[in-house]
Formats: C-alpha cells, sequence, structure tokens
C-alpha cells in the first residue's frame, strides 16, 4: 500500500512592521558604505575613538552585514578628522563633513535635540545631485558608559539602521522598535525585511540607475539643477530600560 504524504505549507500573508524614514525610499547608492569616527575622546563613555570605531565594526558586522538578502556593506572606515562637539544637533553635525556615501560617528552630551532618556541620535541627508551620507550621535555620559558591551552594540546598530534609511518599527522585538531591547545580540526578521526592502540583493542594478530610480523624488529640469535636501533624524529611548535590564 502506498502512502501519498501531502504536506501543505501555509504561508503566512503577514504585515511588515519596519518603516521607512519617508514615504519615498532614499538609500546609498553605493554597495559599500564606510563607517568613521570623529576624533572626539568619548571620554563620558571612557572610549577613545579606535576603541569606539572597534565597537561600531562589531556593531555592525552582529546585525545589519549578517543579512543574507541585502546588497550592501558596511566597512571599517577610520579616525576622521571632524568633530561632533560644538553641534548640538545630528543634522549639525552631518552638515559638517561633506563626505558622501559614509557615515559619521561622534560623541555628545550638548546635544539639545536629544531629549530626556534619549541617548542616540542617527539619521541621514539627501542630496538629489551629490547624493546621501549618514550619521550618528552617541550620548558622551556615564548612562551610557555603564552599559554593557552587548548594550553599547544593540545601540550603535539601532542608530545604524536610521543612518541607512530606516525609520521605526512597530515590532516590539526588532532592533529598530523605538525601544532597543538591551539583550539583543542579532536583527530580527522584521529588520532583516527592512534593510532587504531597502537593498534587495535580487535588484538588478546598474551604478547610476540607482541614482536614476531615487532622484524621481527630487525635483529636477534640465540643465537647471535644483537641490533637493532631506534630513532625518531619530532619537532612541532606552536609557531608563537598559539602565533597569543592565541590573539583572
Ligand atoms: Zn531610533
Amino acid at each position: 500500500m502506498k502512502y501519498i504524504l501531502a504536506i501543505f505549507l501555509f504561508v503566512s500573508q503577514s504585515g511588515y512592521a519596519f518603516t521607512l524614514s519617508t514615504a519615498t525610499a532614499y538609500k546609498y547608492s553605493t554597495k559599500e558604505v564606510k563607517l568613521s569616527v570623529a576624533n572626539d575622546t568619548c571620554s563620558g563613555l571612557g572610549l577613545d575613538p579606535s576603541a569606539l570605531l572597534d565597537l561600531v565594526e562589531e556593531a555592525m558586522d552582529d546585525f545589519w552585514n549578517s543579512v543574507p538578502t541585502a546588497d550592501i556593506k558596511f566597512v571599517r572606515g577610520g579616525v576622521g578628522t571632524f568633530s561632533a562637539n560644538g553641534h548640538i544637533s545630528v543634522g549639525s553635525f552631518m552638515t559638517s563633513n561633506g563626505v558622501v556615501n559614509e557615515i559619521i560617528i561622534g560623541c555628545n552630551n550638548d546635544v539639545t535635540d536629544f531629549g530626556s532618556g534619549t541617548i542616540g541620535k542617527g539619521g541621514f541627508q539627501y542630496n538629489s545631485a551629490t547624493g546621501m551620507k549618514g550619521g550618528f550621535i552617541i550620548y558622551d555620559d556615564a548612562s551610557v558608559a555603564a552599559l554593557d558591551k552587548t548594550q553599547k552594540k544593540a545601540l550603535i546598530a539601532h542608530e545604524l539602521g536610521h543612518a541607512f534609511g530606516l525609520g521605526h518599527s512597530n515590532f516590539k522585538p526588532a532592533l529598530m522598535y523605538y525601544i532597543v531591547n538591551p539583550k539583543m545580540t542579532a536583527l530580527s526578521r522584521d529588520d532583516e525585511d527592512g534593510i532587504t526592502y531597502l537593498y534587495p540583493k535580487t535588484k538588478k542594478v546598474g551604478g547610476c540607475g540607482t541614482i536614476e530610480d531615487i532622484s524621481k523624488a527630487g525635483p529636477k529640469n534640465g540643465n537647471k539643477e535644483i537641490m533637493f535636501l532631506l534630513l532625518l533624524v531619530f532619537g532612541v529611548l532606552v536609557s531608563k530600560q537598559i539602565s533597569k535590564n543592565s541590573l539583572k
């Protein structure tokens, strides 16, 4: 007697929880994006620039560089000749550095738009003529210094998500949820869907083709060059949750 085994696959049609920073998908036109840190000493955090860069490299490898379906890689840059100190917003920090297709990182305890309980801010600037650049600032304070390495890496990876184009997710277990889960050591499926949506590996891109797609969102007309500037900055409220959890 023959038995026929039927396997039914039920594919859920669950909706995405991740969000983009805007309705239009702004993204880097290069497949490799360099991350560099400011040459300020993060004294409140107890980190010198090279130690912060080491942490950033670990964070990008543990999280966003491990998505096989995403066609973007974050690579270690260096300690730059730029500073986060003196910039009271992440936007100002990014504007101070003219390099595009890169992400800059710094520490500052004088960021007026941090707000209460916010210990990191990240975002990007997009210019249809020159491209995209990102940045984030970590709150340079003893409360952040008290976080363990895993928690610091989760914070950095969350801000990196904003710096390449993602907004906050509605999915609580996601890294991109507005409150970072301090115990996260890897991305959730929702985070992977988010980066894959922006940078799909299967999409055939031909260098400038990607730029052309993006620039449709910006005003452009003949030989008249019209600049389109977009600035997005997100904060992350984690300090209380992390402090609480870190004691466990
Ligand atoms: Zn955030």
